[in-house]
Protein backbone atom coordinates (compact mmCIF):
# COMPACT_ATOMS: atom_id res chain seq x y z
CA UNK A 1 0.00 0.00 0.00
CA UNK A 2 1.21 3.02 -0.96
CA UNK A 3 0.22 6.51 0.99
CA UNK A 4 0.76 10.33 1.43
CA UNK A 5 -0.44 12.12 4.61
CA UNK A 6 -1.18 15.56 4.21
CA UNK A 7 -1.80 18.67 7.03
CA UNK A 8 0.15 21.90 7.79
CA UNK A 9 3.20 21.27 10.41
CA UNK A 10 2.08 20.67 14.08
CA UNK A 11 -1.16 18.27 12.93
CA UNK A 12 0.25 15.09 13.90
CA UNK A 13 1.61 13.48 10.73
CA UNK A 14 5.05 12.43 11.73
CA UNK A 15 2.85 10.33 14.96
CA UNK A 16 0.29 8.89 12.54
CA UNK A 17 2.38 8.00 10.10
CA UNK A 18 5.43 6.12 12.60
CA UNK A 19 1.94 4.38 14.12
CA UNK A 20 0.63 3.49 11.01
CA UNK A 21 3.81 1.82 9.54
CA UNK A 22 4.33 0.19 12.41
CA UNK A 23 0.75 -1.70 11.86
CA UNK A 24 0.75 -2.42 8.33
CA UNK A 25 4.53 -3.38 8.50
CA UNK A 26 5.67 -0.82 5.45
CA UNK A 27 8.15 2.16 5.90
CA UNK A 28 7.57 5.34 6.90
CA UNK A 29 9.43 8.00 4.61
CA UNK A 30 9.94 11.62 6.59
CA UNK A 31 11.24 13.68 4.15
CA UNK A 32 11.60 15.88 7.27
CA UNK A 33 14.24 13.38 8.79
CA UNK A 34 15.67 12.46 5.87
CA UNK A 35 16.73 16.36 5.34
CA UNK A 36 17.78 16.74 8.96
CA UNK A 37 19.91 13.87 9.11
CA UNK A 38 21.38 15.75 5.77
CA UNK A 39 22.20 18.78 8.12
CA UNK A 40 23.38 16.82 11.23
CA UNK A 41 25.83 14.67 9.01
CA UNK A 42 27.21 17.75 7.30
CA UNK A 43 27.34 16.82 4.36
CA UNK A 44 27.25 18.70 1.10
CA UNK A 45 23.66 18.36 0.52
CA UNK A 46 22.97 19.04 4.50
CA UNK A 47 25.34 22.64 3.99
CA UNK A 48 22.94 23.46 0.95
CA UNK A 49 19.93 22.73 2.27
CA UNK A 50 20.36 23.80 5.85
CA UNK A 51 19.29 27.77 5.61
CA UNK A 52 15.88 26.93 3.96
CA UNK A 53 15.24 24.54 6.63
CA UNK A 54 15.87 27.14 9.17
CA UNK A 55 13.64 29.71 7.53
CA UNK A 56 11.03 27.74 7.53
CA UNK A 57 10.93 27.54 3.68
CA UNK A 58 10.62 24.88 0.86
CA UNK A 59 13.53 23.18 -0.65
CA UNK A 60 13.47 22.67 -4.34
CA UNK A 61 11.64 20.44 -6.40
CA UNK A 62 14.29 19.17 -8.10
CA UNK A 63 16.60 18.20 -4.72
CA UNK A 64 13.26 16.72 -3.49
CA UNK A 65 11.95 14.65 -6.15
CA UNK A 66 15.35 13.34 -6.55
CA UNK A 67 15.83 12.12 -2.87
CA UNK A 68 12.35 10.54 -3.00
CA UNK A 69 13.46 8.74 -5.88
CA UNK A 70 16.27 7.51 -5.08
CA UNK A 71 14.00 6.50 -1.65
CA UNK A 72 11.74 3.94 -3.49
CA UNK A 73 13.68 2.47 -5.50
CA UNK A 74 15.48 0.75 -1.77
CA UNK A 75 14.11 -2.96 -1.36
CA UNK A 76 12.74 -1.66 1.81
CA UNK A 77 9.70 -0.10 -0.22
CA UNK A 78 8.32 -3.08 -2.41
CA UNK A 79 5.76 -3.47 -0.17
CA UNK A 80 4.60 -0.30 0.06
CA UNK A 81 5.54 3.21 2.27
CA UNK A 82 4.02 6.38 3.23
CA UNK A 83 4.95 9.56 2.76
CA UNK A 84 5.38 12.03 5.73
CA UNK A 85 6.20 15.78 4.14
CA UNK A 86 6.06 14.65 0.60
CA UNK A 87 4.76 15.94 -1.70
CA UNK A 88 4.32 19.49 -0.83
CA UNK A 89 4.18 21.10 -3.81
CA UNK A 90 1.94 20.40 -7.14
CA UNK A 91 5.43 19.92 -9.24
CA UNK A 92 6.39 17.03 -6.18
CA UNK A 93 2.57 15.34 -6.29
CA UNK A 94 3.10 15.32 -10.33
CA UNK A 95 6.51 13.86 -9.93
CA UNK A 96 5.24 11.29 -8.12
CA UNK A 97 2.64 10.08 -10.12
CA UNK A 98 5.14 10.04 -13.05
CA UNK A 99 7.41 7.55 -10.92
CA UNK A 100 4.41 5.42 -9.68
CA UNK A 101 4.10 5.31 -12.89
CA UNK A 102 6.88 4.57 -14.10
CA UNK A 103 7.16 1.05 -11.84
CA UNK A 104 3.70 0.01 -12.46
CA UNK A 105 2.50 1.66 -8.71
CA UNK A 106 -0.08 3.85 -8.03
CA UNK A 107 -0.82 5.59 -4.72
CA UNK A 108 -3.71 3.70 -3.17
CA UNK A 109 -4.64 6.77 -0.83
CA UNK A 110 -4.21 10.17 0.63
CA UNK A 111 -5.28 11.23 4.16
CA UNK A 112 -5.78 14.93 5.30
CA UNK A 113 -5.22 15.29 8.83
CA UNK A 114 -7.20 18.67 9.63
CA UNK A 115 -6.38 20.68 13.30
CA UNK A 116 -7.57 23.95 13.93
CA UNK A 117 -5.22 26.86 13.45
CA UNK A 118 -5.31 28.09 16.77
CA UNK A 119 -4.02 24.73 18.25
CA UNK A 120 -1.24 24.06 15.57
CA UNK A 121 1.53 26.47 17.17
CA UNK A 122 0.88 25.35 20.69
CA UNK A 123 1.50 22.13 19.41
CA UNK A 124 4.82 22.79 17.77
CA UNK A 125 6.28 24.91 20.17
CA UNK A 126 6.04 23.05 22.92
CA UNK A 127 7.23 19.84 21.52
CA UNK A 128 10.62 17.65 21.97
CA UNK A 129 11.70 14.26 21.63
CA UNK A 130 14.27 11.64 23.03
CA UNK A 131 17.84 12.04 21.43
CA UNK A 132 18.40 8.56 21.84
CA UNK A 133 14.94 6.77 20.79
CA UNK A 134 12.97 9.46 19.51
CA UNK A 135 9.88 9.06 21.26
CA UNK A 136 8.01 12.09 20.67
CA UNK A 137 7.07 14.60 24.20
CA UNK A 138 5.41 17.91 24.81
CA UNK A 139 5.79 20.05 27.83
CA UNK A 140 2.19 20.45 28.26
CA UNK A 141 0.03 17.99 26.30
CA UNK A 142 2.41 15.12 26.46
CA UNK A 143 5.14 14.91 29.39
CA UNK A 144 7.25 12.43 30.49
CA UNK A 145 5.82 10.26 33.72
CA UNK A 146 9.32 10.65 35.95
CA UNK A 147 11.05 14.50 34.76
CA UNK A 148 13.42 14.58 32.39
CA UNK A 149 13.35 10.67 31.62
CA UNK A 150 12.34 9.12 28.40
CA UNK A 151 9.60 6.66 29.41
CA UNK A 152 10.62 4.57 26.56
CA UNK A 153 14.46 4.12 26.94
CA UNK A 154 15.44 6.18 30.06
CA UNK A 155 17.53 8.64 28.36
CA UNK A 156 18.06 11.70 29.82
CA UNK A 157 18.76 13.52 26.48
CA UNK A 158 16.00 15.28 24.53
CA UNK A 159 16.49 17.60 21.81
CA UNK A 160 14.00 20.46 19.79
CA UNK A 161 13.90 20.92 16.35
CA UNK A 162 15.59 24.33 15.15
CA UNK A 163 12.65 24.69 13.33
CA UNK A 164 10.14 25.32 15.43
CA UNK A 165 10.42 28.44 16.92
CA UNK A 166 7.68 31.06 16.31
CA UNK A 167 9.24 32.97 14.31
CA UNK A 168 10.23 29.83 11.70
CA UNK A 169 6.54 28.38 11.81
CA UNK A 170 5.16 31.17 10.76
CA UNK A 171 6.81 30.79 7.61
CA UNK A 172 6.44 26.93 7.45
CA UNK A 173 2.21 27.79 7.67
CA UNK A 174 2.54 30.05 4.99
CA UNK A 175 4.98 27.66 2.87
CA UNK A 176 1.81 25.02 3.95
CA UNK A 177 -0.86 27.29 2.76
CA UNK A 178 0.33 28.89 -0.27
CA UNK A 179 2.39 25.88 -2.21
CA UNK A 180 0.79 22.36 -0.17
CA UNK A 181 -2.41 23.15 0.30
CA UNK A 182 -3.30 23.43 -3.69
CA UNK A 183 -2.39 19.42 -3.10
CA UNK A 184 -6.48 18.88 -1.50
CA UNK A 185 -8.35 19.71 -4.61
CA UNK A 186 -5.24 17.69 -6.62
CA UNK A 187 -6.38 14.76 -4.92
CA UNK A 188 -9.95 15.39 -4.21
CA UNK A 189 -9.78 15.23 -8.22
CA UNK A 190 -8.37 12.09 -8.26
CA UNK A 191 -10.65 10.75 -5.40
CA UNK A 192 -7.75 9.63 -3.27
CA UNK A 193 -8.16 12.10 -0.67
CA UNK A 194 -9.80 11.39 2.25
CA UNK A 195 -10.12 13.49 5.50
CA UNK A 196 -9.39 12.80 9.35
CA UNK A 197 -10.05 15.16 12.58
CA UNK A 198 -6.94 15.52 13.58
CA UNK A 199 -8.12 17.20 17.02
CA UNK A 200 -9.09 13.68 18.41
CA UNK A 201 -7.29 11.83 20.88
CA UNK A 202 -3.94 10.62 19.09
CA UNK A 203 -5.48 6.93 19.42
CA UNK A 204 -8.82 7.97 17.87
CA UNK A 205 -6.76 9.75 14.99
CA UNK A 206 -4.92 6.60 14.16
CA UNK A 207 -8.36 4.27 14.73
CA UNK A 208 -10.23 6.41 12.09
CA UNK A 209 -7.30 6.68 9.55
CA UNK A 210 -6.69 2.58 9.80
CA UNK A 211 -10.85 2.72 9.35
CA UNK A 212 -10.72 4.67 6.12
CA UNK A 213 -8.03 2.56 5.00
CA UNK A 214 -9.96 -1.15 5.58
CA UNK A 215 -13.28 0.20 4.60
CA UNK A 216 -12.56 2.99 1.99
CA UNK A 217 -15.16 5.69 3.52
CA UNK A 218 -15.42 8.72 2.36
CA UNK A 219 -15.17 12.43 4.25
P1 LIG B 1 8.94 18.52 8.21
O1 LIG B 1 9.73 17.73 9.20
O2 LIG B 1 8.14 17.66 7.27
O3 LIG B 1 8.11 19.59 8.85
O4 LIG B 1 10.01 19.28 7.27
C1 LIG B 1 10.93 20.20 7.83
C2 LIG B 1 11.48 21.11 6.74
O5 LIG B 1 12.15 20.34 5.74
C3 LIG B 1 10.43 21.91 5.97
O6 LIG B 1 10.05 23.10 6.64
C4 LIG B 1 11.18 22.20 4.65
O7 LIG B 1 12.14 23.20 4.83
C5 LIG B 1 11.92 20.87 4.44
N1 LIG B 1 11.12 19.89 3.66
C6 LIG B 1 10.67 18.67 4.09
N2 LIG B 1 10.01 18.04 3.11
C7 LIG B 1 10.03 18.85 2.04
C8 LIG B 1 9.49 18.78 0.72
N3 LIG B 1 8.78 17.70 0.31
N4 LIG B 1 9.72 19.82 -0.12
C9 LIG B 1 10.43 20.90 0.26
N5 LIG B 1 10.95 21.05 1.49
C10 LIG B 1 10.76 20.04 2.38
Amino acid sequence: MNLVLLGPPGAGKGTQAQALAERLNIVRLSTGDMLRAEVAADTEFGRGIKATIEAGELVSDDLMIRLIGERIEKPDCASGFILDGFPRTVGQAEALDAMLEARGLKLDRVIEIKVDDEVLLARITGRYTCADCGAGYHDRFKRTKADGVCDLCGSKRFVRREDDNRKTVKARFKAYYGQTAPLLPYYRRRNVLRSVDGMAPICEVGRDMVKLLEWGQTD
